[in-house]
């Protein structure tokens, strides 16, 4: 008989019941320390406790009104992210693939008023993931994720993440957009050379393009930078957000330049949730957790802390562990075993992950992260290796 709850999802047996920063305690009482931040979503970790009382400030003066009416947390918050990026305004929706869904449409809409209807083909990555909705899945282009699911929306096309001439060749009079994740998460945790991304912004300007940065993932703290591109010298036209906007309330936001914005006039796309003011009195203070002097300097140093004794783990180890990779708080390890038994083997040792493909399990603290906890999470990983070493 099929779950009550429908059985999308290969869950691991197990359920928490409460959380505070790194931590996470099971509806029977065991302990984990979560480097998975459900999925880079808590970003600054668990009832961080400014999270907890914008949220229920807000609970108990109002949660919707619908996008009828002015929302003033929405232009609070899309003033904070225009005041601290390349962006000059903000579409404020629910989730990461609806991020994506609205650069798209954007993108289309932008050549359409420019009176360009043919260039509605949008050029993405091998290896990409921007969500699971139609348009989304088939941006991503992955086989696992379309098959079943035709007909595949048209507009994308793929070429190889991080070469420059395979892009450049696959640009055309119908070209649209180049959308790509500055360090691809789903995908293995591969990031993105800044020379490349450079070279996109270049082949974007060169050909009237707009250039789309995937920050779902990326973004709010998660490397280093408030956004990822932020710390590589270059800037896209238009940005998805979303996982760590809300610290764990959902809520996603589109940002993009005037010039990127023009069409997204009144009528041209709309959420009823969107924005909503539980959802914007959460990212307000996410964001101003996060802009606080020093924070992101201190995100650096846990992550140069991280990294440096993972790639000594790894030296050890490099019978289970064939690669250290990522960009601050985002890390991958290219397991040698199957990186789902290596996961289970850390879950049993107290620690939590997640998969990535590329055979790569991610490491996502909390920005929050402790001295101690990072101690404690690589001295789980160190006699995890030792008890699997074939
Ligand atoms: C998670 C993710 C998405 C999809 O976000 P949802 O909130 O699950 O829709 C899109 N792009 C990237 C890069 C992601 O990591």
């Amino acid at each position: 008989m099929i779950p009550v709850v429908m059985p999308t999802y290969a869950r691991v047996d197990v359920a928490f019941e409460r959380g505070e920063g790194a931590w996470l305690w099971t509806t029977d009482g065991r302990r984990y320390l979560d480097f998975g931040a459900g999925v880079a979503v808590t970003n600054l970790g668990h009832c961080h406790p400014k999270l907890v009382a914008a949220l229920q400030d807000q609970a108990a003066k109002l949660w919707h009104t619908s996008n009828l009416y002015r929302v003033p947390g929405q232009e609070k918050v899309a003033a904070k992210l225009v005041a601290n990026t390349f962006a000059d305004t903000v579409f404020f929706c629910n989730s990461g693939a609806e991020a994506n869904e609205c650069a798209i449409k954007m993108a289309r809409k932008y050549h359409y008023d420019s009176g360009d209807k043919n260039r509605t083909e949008i050029i993405c990555a091998t290896g990409a993931f921007h969500g699971r909705t139609l348009a989304t899945i088939a941006a991503g282009g992955q086989e696992k994720h379309l098959k079943g699911f035709d007909p595949q929306m048209p507009g994308f096309v793929h070429v190889p993440y991080g070469n420059l001439n395979a892009l450049r060749d696959a640009i055309s009079e119908k070209t649209a957009a180049i959308l790509v994740e500055p360090v691809q998460g789903e995908g293995g945790i591969v990031p993105g050379d800044p020379d490349y991304l450079k070279r996109l912004r270049a082949a974007a300007d060169e050909f009237g393009l707009l250039l789309i940065f995937d920050e779902v993932q990326t973004g709010m703290g998660r490397t280093g930078a408030l956004f990822a591109h932020q710390g590589m010298g270059v800037a896209p036209d238009i940005m998805p957000v979303a996982k760590g906007l809300g610290g764990g309330f959902p809520v996603g936001a589109c940002l993009a330049t005037e010039k990127a914005a023009k069409g997204m006039v009144a009528g041209a796309h709309g959420s009823t949730f969107g924005g909503n003011p539980l959802a914007m009195a959460v990212a307000e203070t996410v964001l101003d957790v996060m802009l606080e002097p020093g924070f992101m300097d201190a995100v650096k140093a846990k992550a140069a802390k991280l990294r440096q004794g993972l790639d000594a783990i790894a030296a050890r180890h490099g019978a289970v562990i064939e690669q250290v990779r990522g960009l601050g708080l985002m890390i991958g390890l290219k397991a040698r075993i199957p990186n789902t038994e290596l996961q289970a083997r850390l879950l049993a040792n107290g620690l939590l992950t997640v998969g990535a493909g590329d055979n790569v399990v991610r490491l996502l603290p909390p920005l929050i992260i402790g001295d101690a906890e990072i101690a404690e999470a690589l001295a789980i990983i160190d006699r995890t290796c030792q008890e699997v070493t074939p």
